[in-house]
């Protein structure tokens, strides 16, 4: 393989797809040495079939407003790769949902799927509809009408969403209110659903406390833990706020969490309290961050990312490419020594590269925030064997299989002087399994 000549053709062939080329050009530049171990692999042209979505779904979705107009929106489903198990992945509603952002996403997802070591091929979908501002009865019609194109793409053994940004538990909950009444089948065919119809203990914290059980171990390889360290956190979503929750369980200070609009900083520290009232406004009232600067007078920047804040651990959980090159700099400068990443692709090959250069601790999402869909993974087990663990047993499975993560990138990712290029490992790990089970699964 010649990494530069397939993105170059993955370019010219699907132009306009900036972060769809942006993901493939990372895991291709660290696997281009494995891959090229193996004559076959190329023969067979596997880094076409492997880069290219299987398909690709694309609809229109047309719903309601609360004042009668009638509103029109995309929907799309990305089946990447299905070689080691069912398509899998999450749903994002947000205006800036497009093809080339689902499509590195779903690329992502395989990768991430196949390191969890459970049996998950790879996909992501989603819609431009943004629910901010809207009525929870619009969301409703929303998804509905949304759910009426997908549901004959999906199902248990074929596809199984979830939730990602823009898409909670009340969204999933519509969308398989509205998948039964379509199929008249009770499956699992959505995870992150609710207690009572389904959904596994510990799937909304997963994420979130699945990024600070790999960090915990990326840190003991330095001899240390979380006690007492700063920690800058983006975002106030899911996986921010259940971050947030774990770094407190751990020792550790939050200073900062932001919104698409701005970030706070409190310098005294986010604790339970303080944290309780996030999830509150968050996810009752939907309001804004810069509400808790007003309750707790501290300090809110508009329209800034939070990592000019001198902090120990940098934790972005809130999209892709919020910590630029600019960004990395500082952080260093004021002493940051790990930086583990709870969404997908927040850091840009900017980021990266300054981080890897001072050989501080990096992990990149697909490694660092498995352990949402490895929940997923663990909830699509429950509902098959139709019985629900405890909260105990869930966590102890996740934290394993985030030890398990941390374990493959060490193996693969380990360089000469030591330093561990943990996007090299989780991409050459992943990577591996996935070639394996579609060689042996001939040219389709
Ligand atoms: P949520 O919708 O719950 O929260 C997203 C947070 O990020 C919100 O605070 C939101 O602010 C902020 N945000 C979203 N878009 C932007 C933007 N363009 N610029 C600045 N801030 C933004 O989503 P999740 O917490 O579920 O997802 C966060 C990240 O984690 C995503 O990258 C997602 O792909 C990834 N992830 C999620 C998993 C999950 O299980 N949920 C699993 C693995 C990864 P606002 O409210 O203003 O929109």
């Amino acid at each position: 393989m010649n990494a530069a000549k397939v993105l170059d053709d993955l370019k010219r062939r699907f132009p306009n797809e900036p972060e769809y080329h942006q993901a493939v050009e990372e895991v291709l530049s660290t696997i281009e040495e494995e891959y090229n171990k193996h004559p076959e692999f190329d023969k067979a042209n596997l880094i076409d079939r492997l880069c290219i979505p299987d398909r690709v779904y694309q609809f229109r979705v047309t719903w309601v407003d609360d004042k009668g107009n009638v509103q029109t929106n995309m929907g799309y489903r990305v089946q990447h790769n299905n070689a080691i198990g069912p398509y899998k992945g999450g749903l994002r509603f947000h205006s800036s949902v497009n093809l080339g952002i689902l499509k590195f996403l779903a690329f992502e997802q395989v990768f991430k799927n196949s390191l969890t070591t459970l049996p998950m091929g790879g996909g992501k979908g989603g819609s431009d509809f943004h629910p901010r501002g809207k009525s929870a009865a619009e969301v409703m019609r929303f998804t509905q009408s949304f759910m009426l194109e997908l549901w004959r793409h999906i199902g248990p053994d074929i596809d199984v969403p979830a939730g990602d940004i823009g898409v909670g538990g009340r969204e999933i909950g519509f969308m398989y209110g509205m998948y039964k009444k379509l199929t008249r089948e009770f499956t699992g065919t959505l995870t992150g659903k609710g207690l009572e119809y389904g959904g596994s203990l510990i799937r909304p914290e997963a994420t979130g406390y699945g990024t600070l059980y790999f960090l915990m171990e990326m840190l003991k390889t330095k001899g240390t833990d979380l006690k007492g360290k700063v920690c800058a956190i983006s975002g106030s979503g899911n996986v921010a706020q259940y971050a947030a929750e774990k770094v407190l369980e751990l020792g550790g200070k939050v200073v900062t969490l932001s919104d698409s609009d701005g970030y706070i900083y409190d310098p005294d520290g986010i604790d339970r309290e303080k944290l309780d009232y996030i999830m509150e406004l968050k996810n009752l009232y939907r309001g804004r961050i810069r509400e808790y600067a007003e309750q707790y007078a501290c300090k809110y920047v508009e329209g800034a990312k939070p990592w000019g804040e001198k902090c120990d651990v940098a934790l972005p959980c809130a999209t892709q490419n919020e910590l630029n090159g600019d960004h990395a700099k500082q952080l260093l400068e004021n002493g940051c020594i790990a930086v583990a990443e709870g969404a997908n692709m927040p850091s840009t090959p900017e980021a990266i590269k300054a981080f890897q250069e001072a050989k501080i601790l990096y992990a990149p999402g697909k490694a660092a925030n498995a352990g949402g869909v490895a929940v997923s993974g663990l909830e699509m087990t429950q509902n098959s064997y139709r019985l629900s663990w405890s909260r105990e047993e869930v966590d102890a499975k996740l934290k394993s299989i985030m030890q398990n993560i941390h374990q493959a990138c060490v193996q693969y990712g380990t360089e000469e002087d030591g330093y561990v290029n943990y996007v090299k490992g989780a991409n050459v790990a992943g990577f591996m399994k996935v070639a394996k089970a579609m060689m042996a699964q001939g040219i389709v």
